[in-house]
């Protein structure tokens, strides 16, 4: 396995245009909700004792310090071996259950995985926390899915990949 990870923080800018009904600062807003929500109530429960979350350094105006979870899926080009992904994927599935964070934003780009393997979820712009969606658009996405499928969904991304 290839997997180069930088070991330093990187700082995240968000994108500036309208997504789903939601600015710019109210997706930062979201994604700090969420990973402090994710810091706070954190267990990994998969036996890996990971960190399948970035960590939330520091705010900046628009721009967020988060810990580098390794790469994503999309710049991944070897075959990969990762041990136990159903439990890792549980794993994240029950911390988002538990801090009431349906992730919605399901894709390749968002998976991570770093040198020892642990497969990690980034980028809570699109989210609904606390059954709350701060958009119509959010809530039309919320009813569609739920935590159960956002996993599988999040599996599949993975299997297709690896
Ligand atoms: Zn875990």
């Amino acid at each position: 396995m290839r997997v180069i990870q930088k070991n330093n923080n990187y700082i995240k800018k968000h994108r500036k245009f309208p997504i789903l009904g939601t600015t710019p600062e109210q997706r930062l807003q979201l994604e700090i909700d969420s990973l402090l929500l994710l810091q706070k109530q954190y267990k990994c429960t998969c036996g890996k004792n990971a960190k399948h979350f970035p960590e939330l350094k520091a705010v900046n105006f628009n721009k967020i310090t988060i810990t580098n979870q390794g790469l994503s899926l999309n710049l991944i080009k070897d075959k990969i071996e990762i041990y136990e992904p159903i439990k890792q994927f549980e794993c994240i599935h029950e911390n988002l259950k538990r801090c009431k964070i349906k992730y919605l934003d399901p894709k390749w780009t968002n998976i991570c995985i770093n040198e020892s393997g642990d497969i990690s979820l980034i980028d809570f712009e699109i989210v609904v926390i606390n059954n709350e969606p701060i958009s119509l658009e959010l809530k039309e996405l919320d009813k569609k899915y739920t935590y159960s499928e956002i996993r599988n969904k999040l599996y599949k991304i993975f299997l297709k990949r690896t």
